[in-house]
Parts: C-alpha cells; structure tokens; sequence
C-alpha cells in the first residue's frame, strides 16, 4: 500500500483543490504557505526525489507546467525549490517543485 501523503491528495482523497493540472503532474497550493503564494508543481508518478527520476520528458513536463501555471496566473516574478534528501529539508518524499511569489514570509 502506498502510504504517499502527495499520490493520495492525487487521487482525490483529500478534495485538494488543484490550481492547475495536466497529463504529467498537478498544482496545489502548501498547507504551510511561506509567501503569498506557494504553490507545489507534483509529478502524478510517484518518485521519491530528484535523484530517482532520470525521464527527460517527465523533467521536462514539471518545468513546462511551472511556466504554465505562473503564466495562468499572471505571476512574472517568482522563486523555484527543489529539497532533495532529508539534510536539505525535504520533508515529503514525492518529488515536488516549490514556486514562492509576492512577500516572503
Ligand atoms: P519539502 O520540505 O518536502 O520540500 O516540502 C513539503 C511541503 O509540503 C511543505 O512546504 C509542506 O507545508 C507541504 N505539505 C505537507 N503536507 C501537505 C498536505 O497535506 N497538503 C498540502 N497542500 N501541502 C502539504
Ligand atoms: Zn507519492
């Protein structure tokens, strides 16, 4: 069974709203927000981490849907984060992209 806190709000389980989505992965906004808007880019295939996901076009997909996203949002400014391994803080372990914009907190 698949304990996945991130492939469980995929599935629906929790009614997370997503802001976007597409074939590759889905956008949410952080529980614990550290800006006016942190959002989370999650791939729909499990992968613990950066290190374990070698397929360019996933890669590729996940930047694809941060610029998309940004853009459906009208947000022109904004910062990227990708926590990989526990020593780096990376607390949920599917793969996520960070996108922080406006005030930091
Ligand atoms: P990490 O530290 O692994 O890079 O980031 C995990 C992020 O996921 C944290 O910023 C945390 O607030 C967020 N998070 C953890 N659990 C949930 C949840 O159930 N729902 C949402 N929307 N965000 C979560
Ligand atoms: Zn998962």
């Amino acid at each position: 069974m698949n304990d996945c806190i991130f492939c469980k709000i995929i599935n629906g389980d929790f009614g997370t709203e997503f802001v976007y989505e597409n074939k590759y992965a889905v956008v949410f906004k952080d529980i614990n927000p550290k800006a006016e808007t942190h959002l989370l880019v999650v791939p729909r295939l499990h992968v613990e981490s950066l290190n374990e996901l070698d397929d360019k076009d996933i890669l590729g997909e996940l930047m694809l849907t941060v610029k998309a996203v940004t853009k459906e949002l009208g947000i022109k400014s904004y910062k990227t984060l990708i926590n990989t391994g526990k020593e780096a803080g990376q607390e949920v372990f599917h793969l996520h992209i960070h996108i922080l914009a406006g005030r930091i907190f």
